[in-house]
């Protein structure tokens, strides 16, 4: 029998996500039940979303998670390099294979002219896609092209009849027209790889036999199977698992919830408990226990009774389930150090200390005003926010946007937060001080404070977003229209006036 092989292959281009985190621990399970490997592939191809922290972070939190790998970037394996960004020749031969055996083609076609096509398309109400424009272009006005300096990049070949099976653990074969699946670019013109010329390659390389990943992907599975074809090698098992969701059934958002394991490690959720509820997610033990270790899940995984329906990701379970293992798991000299290692964590004490040394005469004022760095949403009413200038409408106005502002931060770093804020004071013609009153009272409990930029910072960005989320809800909340007015005035405003040095870069 072949040796089991599963890997999570996460895009370093942001917060550590729970879905990943989840993700993991079934391609873990399945492989350690089976005495498998389980293998971490960085993802790397987009050079300009891609960032050393957010794969370091990323790292970090599958291993607070006690999700560990057999083989990656950092502990290597017999398939190393395990970072896509260090494998640019592996992909560019097999793009030339390709190119050689007549699977794939050399597109010049302009971003201009792909889009005017793209319009027509939607115009004739047709499904957008690549015309094949390039597929009939001769080998030597290629070969002149290319000595030319001609900007091209290499597209997949893809039949235009007949149907494509996908086979997949969890479902029946579903059938897709090959007419529906474009002509996929597998190299971009600046000679590096897309998602999927790169996810094949280096699962056949790497001997990944089963690939366990998010149901988004099944779209992608006619190209991929097309691709192990073109290169006469076997495919690995596809089981595309159920996307977590928000409590409304819509996909997982940051909007809605926070994402980022980060942010569940500032709650004090002990990884036990994160793990044993992302494995209550769309799965479950044969008896029923809702309370379980990461072997005892192991031991049991079945990845066949994985159940389709949209798994929801809900808070107040986790909490239930979190309050269980520190109730039931942990003696009180154990709570103690567990709460002493999270509480006095080396690295979060050294930013908070900083803010708060200048302002105190004695201990005895440290926790007062350091209390909402260990806190969850601090305890406020409307009558918090009572301000001389501000309405209840302005504040609203403010924590909501700033929320929007957040999502749209790539760095989250104290000098781009604060850029950010004073530019959206300005466009609202709000005094800065004014501006960031009810900032502070979201992030902090009120506005006698340190510095509420460097709080948010510190408590991180699913943090700062989740205070400013109950602090609407406090004043009143948004309704749904409410929320689509804002969002509109929103966008305008953001369109007016200069825009931020982050937006210029
Ligand atoms: N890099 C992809 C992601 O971030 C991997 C998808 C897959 O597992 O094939 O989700």
């Amino acid at each position: 029998m072949t040796m089991i092989r599963t890997r999570i292959a996460p895009s370093p281009t942001g917060d550590p996500h729970v879905g990943t985190a989840y993700i993991a621990l079934f391609n873990l399970c399945f492989a350690r039940q089976h005495g498998g490997k389980f293998i971490l592939r960085i993802e790397d191809t987009d050079q300009v979303r891609s960032t050393r922290k957010s794969e370091q972070d990323i790292l970090a939190a599958l291993r607070w998670l006690q999700l560990e790998w057999d083989e990656g970037p950092d502990v290597g394996g017999p398939h190393a390099p395990y970072r896509q960004s260090e494998r640019s020749a592996i992909y560019q031969q097999h793009a030339q294979l390709l190119l050689d055996r007549g699977h794939a083609f050399r597109c010049f076609c302009t971003a201009e002219h792909l889009e005017a096509v793209r319009q027509q398309q939607l115009a004739n109400k047709q499904q957008p896609g690549y015309d094949g424009h390039c597929l009939t272009l001769d080998a030597d006005t290629v070969a002149k092209r290319v000595a030319a300096g001609d900007p091209s990049v290499v597209r997949m070949k893809v039949p235009r009849e007949g149907t494509c099976v996908v086979k997949d653990l969890l479902r029946e074969p579903v059938e897709i027209e090959w007419s529906q699946v474009d002509m996929q670019v597998l190299m971009k013109s600046d000679g590096l790889p897309t998602y999927h010329l790169a996810n094949v390659v280096d699962d056949h390389l790497m001997e990944i036999s089963h690939v366990i990943r998010g149901e988004e992907w099944i779209n992608s599975a006619p190209k991929h199977l097309l691709l192990y074809d073109y290169f006469g090698w076997q495919a690995p098992v596809l089981c595309h698992m159920p996307l977590l969701r928000n409590a409304d059934k819509s996909k997982l958002s940051k909007r809605k919830n926070p994402t980022s394991i980060g942010y569940y490690q500032r709650m004090g959720y002990v990884p036990e408990a994160v793990i044993n509820y992302l494995g209550l997610m769309g799965w479950s033990m044969v008896d029923g226990a809702e309370k379980f270790t990461l072997a005892q899940m192991i031991a049991n995984f079945d990845l066949s009774r994985i159940s389709l329906g949209g798994p929801v990701f809900d808070t107040a379970k986790l909490d239930w389930l979190n309050g269980r293992y520190l109730r039931e798991n942990l003696s009180d000299g154990e709570f103690i150090a567990r709460y002493q290692a999270w509480a006095f964590d080396p690295q979060r004490i050294r930013s908070i200390v900083p803010l708060i040394k200048p302002r105190v005469e004695r201990f005895a004022d440290v926790a007062p005003l350091a209390g909402f760095f260990l806190s969850g949403m601090p305890a406020i009413q409307e009558s918090s926010f009572s301000h001389g200038k501000l309405a209840t409408e302005d504040m609203l106005r403010i924590l909501q946007f700033t929320a929007w502002r957040l999502e749209d931060l790539r760095d989250w770093q104290r000098d781009a937060l604060e850029q950010a804020l004073v530019d959206l004071a300005s466009k609202l013609g709000t005094r800065i001080r004014d501006f960031l009153f009810p900032l502070f009272v979201a992030i902090a409990g009120t506005a006698v404070s340190t510095s509420v930029i460097d709080s948010m910072v510190i408590l991180g960005l699913d943090m700062a977003r989740a205070r400013l989320r109950h602090a609407i809800v406090v004043l009143g909340g948004l309704s749904g229209k409410q929320q689509k007015v804002l969002e509109k005035d929103y966008q305008l405003l953001m369109r007016s006036g200069a825009s931020d040095a982050e937006n210029a870069g």
